[in-house]
């Protein structure tokens, strides 16, 4: 598949048009940032390991029937995806509080949950990606009923089964964000799934394996994600 025109680029990735007007390329950076882009780092190999990642983790919930923008993995850093209408909506979902949720509501991160927590957010960068509900969803038209059904339904299905994809590997699948866009009618799961997007608890030590590490200068960033890398591979 070869990468035409440069669509798009942001913070990790670069969207690339390809000769399938239905096809897109995702070459995956090494650049990360975080704070709304504040803070700017290079984490060694990042868009390698990430692309793996993300493949492996895309082919397995595609394996139990989750529908997915992903097609191949062409090479190490690029990953080619059906083409979408990206619906302009951060679906973060919560195991475990942590981050802005233990901020918010003055918790522990660490604190159990006594239920999983949808939340969703809009996504602009010149706003910082506030936090909305369902009724500015309607109110803004960001989403139809039926696709935001599908992006919760498709949320929880991905939360079960990656939930029990990291636990077999001795990680805790604290939170996570999914975006989401329509293909030909379809709502499927975009961008990726990564420790750029994931928290991720090593099960015994509760040693932070995702982009923490990096927000937080903890330290040991790249090994972080090599093991998360290692043990999806498992
Ligand atoms: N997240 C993300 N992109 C964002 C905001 C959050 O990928 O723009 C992920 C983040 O990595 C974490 C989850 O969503 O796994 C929940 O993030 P939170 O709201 O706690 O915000 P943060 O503490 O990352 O600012």
């Amino acid at each position: 598949m070869k990468r035409l025109e440069k669509l798009y680029e942001g913070k990790a990735k670069v969207l690339y048009s390809t000769d399938n007007p239905d096809l897109l390329v995702q070459y995956f950076k090494d650049s990360a940032t975080a704070f709304d882009g504040r803070k700017k780092g290079i984490i060694r190999e990042k868009g390698i390991l990430n692309n793996k990642i993300s493949s492996r983790i895309f082919r397995y919930l595609e394996s139990k029937g989750i529908k997915t923008h992903f097609v191949d993995m062409p090479s190490d850093r690029e990953m080619v995806v059906k083409r979408l209408r990206i619906i302009p909506i951060e679906v973060v979902v919560r195991n475990i509080a942590a981050g802005s949720l233990s901020k918010r509501m003055g918790v522990d991160e660490g604190a159990p949950l006594k239920n999983t927590i949808i939340e969703f957010y809009y996504k602009s960068d010149p706003l910082g990606d506030p936090m909305i509900n369902e009724y500015h969803i309607k109110a803004f038209g960001l989403a139809e009923k039926a696709e935001l059904k599908q992006m919760e339904d498709s949320a929880l299905k991905v939360n079960k089964y990656l939930s029990e994809f990291f636990d077999e590997r001795g990680i805790i699948l604290v939170d996570f964000k999914l975006e989401f866009g329509v293909h030909r009618g379809e709502v499927l799961l975009g961008d990726e799934i990564t420790p750029d997007g994931c928290r991720l608890w090593d099960k015994e030590t509760k040693e932070k394996m995702d982009k923490d590490r990096f927000r937080r200068d903890l330290g040991k960033v790249e090994e972080a994600y090599r093991e998360v890398l290692k043990k999806v591979m498992e």
